[in-house]
């Protein structure tokens, strides 16, 4: 098959929701493409069918990387492995890299599919198969500072992902993700508050996706539904620290509280664009695409 010559970096937004249910946005997640790789980071719910809308299938997947280990950004990925190999009618695929900082997210990856064996012994059985639907657990040291976790030659050059720890105590450790390939560049925030960590992680960067939480309506809640405020990033902060890094794309996503129509999006926006950010901003719908270079 020819490649590509000169690929872009693709970034597809998979999921632009949080844990409240809601049908038009799939749980965290984002997909990076570049060239024949695909990597995705989180994988919330119904991601499986974004990616499937995006048209990868979970098997043309290299490598899936977690940023910490609240529900909402992993209960998909038991779907994803499962459905990776339920598809793999020739036992042929190799087993999935999942990449997480050393903690409950590896616990989680390592231990997600034991409660699937009675489903996953009568698929062996009734299919006369061999392989197992086991990932590839691959635990790294978080850091505070930016530090590669993983690395893939490509026809077009070599892609780097590197991480960094970020601030959503006390869900220890979290971090953020930042993606480097010879089209550009693209920093992924996970859940955290603004901090200087992610002004490190994205310096650079052509495309920052951060997570968003409108502040003011979360403010007017009752007190016990505000302790959301202590570990998600406000809009206004975020527009502030897009603005000092002169970054050119602005995604928002995690969408607190998601936004149903365009007023919604544009008062996301406001927020930004009155902390000084005067780049190009993308309140996320699911299925968002940014393309760099070529
Ligand atoms: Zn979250
Ligand atoms: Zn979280």
């Amino acid at each position: 098959m020819a490649v590509d010559t000169n690929p872009e970096l693709r970034i597809t937004i998979t999921g632009t929701g949080c844990p409240i249910p809601d049908p038009l946005r799939a749980g965290p997640g984002v997909l990076v493409q570049f060239g024949e790789l695909a990597m995705q980071f989180d994988v919330g719910r119904s991601t499986v069918q974004r990616l499937a809308g995006a048209g990868l299938w979970p098997g043309e997947l290299n490598a899936v990387f977690l940023t910490h280990h609240h529900s909402d950004h992993m209960v998909g990925l038991p779907d994803l492995i499962l459905t990776r190999w339920v598809m793999d009618r020739a036992d042929s695929g190799k087993p999935l890299p999942v990449i997480a900082p050393a903690g409950p997210a590896v616990t989680f990856a390592r231990r997600m599919l034991d409660v699937w064996t009675d489903d996953i012994a009568i698929r062996t059985e009734h299919a006369g198969r061999d392989g197992r639907p086991e990932p590839d657990v691959v635990p790294f040291d978080p850091s505070p500072s930016v530090s590669e976790v993983w690395s893939m030659a490509t026809p077009h050059g070599e892609v780097t992902v590197s991480a960094i720890s970020v601030h959503h105590e006390p869900v220890l450790p979290s971090v953020g993700y930042r993606v480097d390939t010879p089209a550009g560049s693209v920093a992924i925030s996970g859940d955290t508050i603004v901090c200087g960590e992610m002004a490190v992680l994205a310096d650079g960067v052509d495309v920052l996706v951060y997570e968003a939480m409108r502040f003011e309506p979360i403010e007017a809640l009752p007190e016990k539904r505000r302790f959301i405020l202590d570990y998600h990033a406000d809009t206004r902060l975020i527009g502030g620290q897009a603005a000092e890094l002169e970054v050119p794309t602005l995604v928002l996503t995690h969408l607190i509280p998601p936004p149903v129509d365009d007023s919604g999006r544009s008062m996301f926006v406001s927020d930004v664009r009155t902390a000084g950010y005067t780049g190009k901003v993308i309140v996320a719908d699911d299925l968002e695409v940014v393309s760099v270079g070529a």
